[in-house]
């Protein structure tokens, strides 16, 4: 019988993430194919009052786990919640974001649950037996494969920030909503959460910024990285700035901030490389991205081989221009 499509909700500073917004817009043409219900879970402290949001987006049933516990995502607590909401209501798609926690939480739920997970997946359907046959890239983005699934249920996808459009909310849906029971004793936490301890950088995590300029080793000095910030300012909320592994190596830029094979995976409106050669390692975590412009100083670089818009320039002299030309434009 079926259960319907769960997306889980992720919550940080107490507000939404955008990517809980992407799922449930992603999901409403397998829902509709299916013909289930479509029901956000949303876990945290004080949470209830987000629920309504998610209604607006299509949820037809939003699940609320509101504890004290949830509070910090921790794997154990967040981990138990879901599993024992998942065995009792037995959903028949279990969706969530590929964001750092859903790297961690995802793969332990479908572990405790003995099913399949599809992860990094960047594009959302159904097969001919309405089976989730989502798609992934592999081999560094060389190649994207379809997984399909065994018999077993729920059948578990993590799918990339920044791949599903969002719809435009409508306010006048409402969703049902419905407190669940949070069952975690807290003796039965492994590990909790002490501190946190914030990255280098406030602007908003790499995975799910809309706009991202990166600097490779051409920045030269971790000072030289403020001309990046100064065009991040320029383009407003949702822009943040990235790193090579080159420039990370050379203490020009915080590991948090490196893209690529080894760092992470983005995926951006518009990705801005500034000095970067384009290695396969790099292009790896942004080829993805919708718009890709390179700034190198080399005609032959091969970054140009992917960017959709070159600059051949010395980048200390084309990005102060475009910060000004920018400001310019965007204040018009
Ligand atoms: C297992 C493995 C994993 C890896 N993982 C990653 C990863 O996750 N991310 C990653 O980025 N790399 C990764 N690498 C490293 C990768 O192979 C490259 O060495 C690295 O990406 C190069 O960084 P870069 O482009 O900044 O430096 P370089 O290759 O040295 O390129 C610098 C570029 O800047 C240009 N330039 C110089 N001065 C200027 C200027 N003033 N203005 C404009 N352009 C200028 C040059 O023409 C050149 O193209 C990995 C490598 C391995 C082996």
């Amino acid at each position: 019988m079926a259960k319907g499509v769960w997306i889980l909700a992720e919550v940080k500073a107490g507000k939404l993430k955008k990517t809980g917004f992407e799922l449930l817009s992603g999901s409403r043409k397998i829902v509709e194919e299916l013909g289930e219900e479509l029901v956000a879970v949303v876990l945290g402290s004080g949470v209830e009052p987000l629920a309504e949001e998610l209604g607006h987006y299509g949820a037809n049933k939003v699940l609320v786990a509101d504890d004290e516990i949830l509070k910090d995502y921790t794997t154990d607590a967040y981990t138990k919640v879901l599993v024992d909401l998942i065995k009792e209501r037995e959903p028949s798609i279990f969706l969530g974001p590929a964001s750092a926690m859903g790297k961690d939480l995802l793969p332990r739920i479908a572990s405790r649950l003995h099913t399949g997970l599809a992860s990094d997946c960047i594009e959302l359907r159904l097969d001919e037996n309405k089976n989730l046959a989502p798609k992934r890239p592999v081999y560094a983005g060389k190649a994207n494969i379809e997984v399909s699934f065994s018999e077993d249920r729920p059948q578990m996808a993590a799918i990339r920030p920044n791949v599903l459009s969002v719809i435009e909310p409508d306010t006048s849906r409402k969703a049902e909503v419905e407190k669940v029971k949070v069952d975690v004793p807290p003796e039965s936490l492994k590990a909790t959460l002490k501190e946190i301890v914030k990255g280098a950088s406030e602007k908003i995590d790499l995975t799910e910024a809309g706009i991202i300029i990166s600097g490779g080793r051409a920045m030269k000095d971790p000072e030289n990285f403020k001309i990046l910030w100064d065009l991040a300012e320029v383009f407003g909320p949702g822009t943040t700035v990235g790193a090579s592994r080159a420039a990370v190596d050379s203490g020009y830029a915080p590991q948090d901030m490196q893209v690529g094979q080894t760092g992470k995976v983005v995926n951006p409106n518009l990705y801005i490389a500034c000095g970067i050669s384009g290695a396969i390692q790099h292009l790896a975590g942004m080829r993805t991205s919708k718009v890709i412009v390179a700034i190198n100083k080399d005609p032959e670089a091969p970054i140009f081989q992917k960017a959709d818009y070159g600059i051949v320039g010395d980048l200390f002299k084309v990005v102060p221009i475009l910060t000004e030309e920018f400001k310019k434009l965007l204040s018009e």
